[in-house]
């Protein structure tokens, strides 16, 4: 099984190179499965693994616009069709300078396992654009979503693939983008989710990955008969997955300490308030600002301005007992998840999508802490997405309870999936073979009853 294993990757690497992250997820993936594999030779012999890491379509187009001062611009933009077996195309659309081919393919193959787990009929894709959306006018924005949707519009649909949000594209974008397509196709469909409530957007979407993240680590704590209630947690990012995970903390009388952005970090030793956080909010969604102004306005806080010279993320390195990375891929590294655990961290909910890297995984899992992989811990948004669907299509809305307590029911059974495949697969408390083994059979018995396509 080795020899298969160090064979696929190395047709991954040959066939896909210079996208690092796409070659860590798929690495990730197939080291969980060798187990199943030696079990199911079946799976092996249809090339189920094979088809699962080639996108059944990929798309790429121009994205001209113009901005204020009428100066033309040209972004790249993107569109991974990744895995069909179980329902529509379903995932975010990243808006940031660093998005490219690799990232966002990543970010399909992983978000294909993650749909499989909330238990809705959803399949797997991802998006965006290399389009910075930081420092430009609303009408700028606009302008660029506009000519990002006069391409997109023709290969998505509710029931084809329905894009939602992700970094840097949040309830403002979605409206831009909704708008443009409705225009084009002349339909009111539910083709977006994360939409404004007065227009098909559910109660309780903005929450849900924040939300969902919390939630799968009080079921975590469960397992050792804990809670959340007084412990100390670590915050990275400060964007809606941020926000809303700080949110869900208080509420359930648990400490957020910090915040961060691409500028640097705030810790705050007095904790950070539900005022706090309002505070944060509107700094964030309203004003558009750094996090920096945080510690000008609360004297309890300190701002480490972010130092590319250091090899290790001092945001890590405080004591605690969780933490909730919510910003990007790789902010954990091997020294990161040391520190971690040397400053007594024991639980982890990752918010964002791969947060931790192999090395950082792997130290996570010796140490046998309670470690919740983004796939399974944040898949509260794409859930919750699913419920803003299916809304959609009986034409009716859900109270906030009646969807938060849908996303808690389908948070709780993403934790036990993810809990009794690990045992069943023999590595007990390994929420990553867990997440990946129960995703990855549910996408392989679709395909086996598909045929070859
Ligand atoms: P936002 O755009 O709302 O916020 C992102 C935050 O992370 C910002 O504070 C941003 O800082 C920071 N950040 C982003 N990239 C970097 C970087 N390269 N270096 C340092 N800081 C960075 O995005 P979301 O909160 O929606 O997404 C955060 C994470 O959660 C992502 O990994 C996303 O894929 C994942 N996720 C999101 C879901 C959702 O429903 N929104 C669902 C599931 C996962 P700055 O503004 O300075 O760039």
């Amino acid at each position: 099984m080795k020899d298969y294993v160090t064979e696929l990757m190395a047709g991954v690497k040959a066939k896909n190179p210079a996208e690092p992250e796409f070659h860590q997820a798929v690495q990730e993936v197939v080291e969980s499965l060798e187990l199943v594999l030696e079990r199911h030779p079946e799976y092996r012999k249809a090339k189920i693994l094979e088809r699962m890491i080639e996108p059944e379509r990929l798309i790429m187009f121009r994205v001209p616009w113009e901005d204020d001062k009428g100066e033309i611009h040209i972004n790249r933009g993107f569109r991974i069709e990744m895995n069909s077996a179980i329902g529509p195309y379903k995932g975010g659309l990243r808006f940031h300078r660093s998005v490219n081919l690799g990232i966002l393919k990543f970010l399909a193959f992983e978000q294909v396992f993650k749909n499989a787990l909330t238990t809705l009929p959803m399949g797997g894709g991802k998006g965006g654009s290399d389009f910075d959306p930081k420092g430009k006018s609303d009408n700028e924005v606009m302008r660029f979503c506009q000519s990002f949707m006069a391409e997109l519009f023709r290969h998505i649909g509710a029931y084809t693939d329905v894009p939602a949000g992700d970094i840097g594209v949040g309830g403002r974008e979605i409206g831009f983008l909704f708008g443009m397509y409705k225009k084009l196709r002349n339909e009111f469909t539910g083709v977006l989710t994360g939409k404004g409530l007065s227009w098909g957007g559910s109660l309780i979407r903005p929450q849900a990955t924040g939300y969902g993240a919390v939630y799968f680590a009080a079921e975590m704590l469960k397992t050792r008969k804990e809670g959340l209630e007084g412990m100390s947690c670590l915050i990275s990012g400060s964007g809606n997955v941020a926000q809303y995970t700080a949110e869900k903390l208080i509420n359930v009388g648990a400490r957020p300490l910090t915040f961060s952005d691409s500028g640097g970090y705030i810790y705050d030793e007095a904790g950070i308030t539900a005022e706090k956080l309002s505070f944060i909010m509107d700094l964030k969604n309203v004003r558009r600002g750094r996090i920096a102004e945080y510690a000008d306005k609360f004297k309890s806080a300190t701002f480490t301005p972010f130092d590319p010279k250091l090899d290790y993320n001092p945001l890590w390195n405080h004591k605690a007992q969780c933490a909730f990375p919510s910003a990007t891929q790789n902010e954990i590294n091997g020294k990161d998840a040391a520190n971690l655990l040397r400053n007594g961290v024991y639980v982890i909910s990752e918010g964002a999508n791969m947060p931790t890297t192999i090395e950082g995984v792997n130290q996570f899992l010796e140490a046998g802490i309670l470690y919740g992989p983004g796939k399974a811990a944040n898949a509260g948004g794409v859930a919750t997405s699913g419920l803003e669907m299916a809304q959609n299509s009986m034409r009716i809305s859900w109270t906030r309870d009646e969807v938060d307590s849908r996303l808690q029911t389908i948070m709780k059974a993403i934790h036990r999936a993810c809990y009794q495949t690990a045992e069943a697969y023999g590595t007990p408390g390994n929420y990553v073979n867990g997440a990946n083994i129960a995703g990855f059979l549910k996408v392989a018995n679709a395909m086996m009853d598909q045929g070859v396509v």
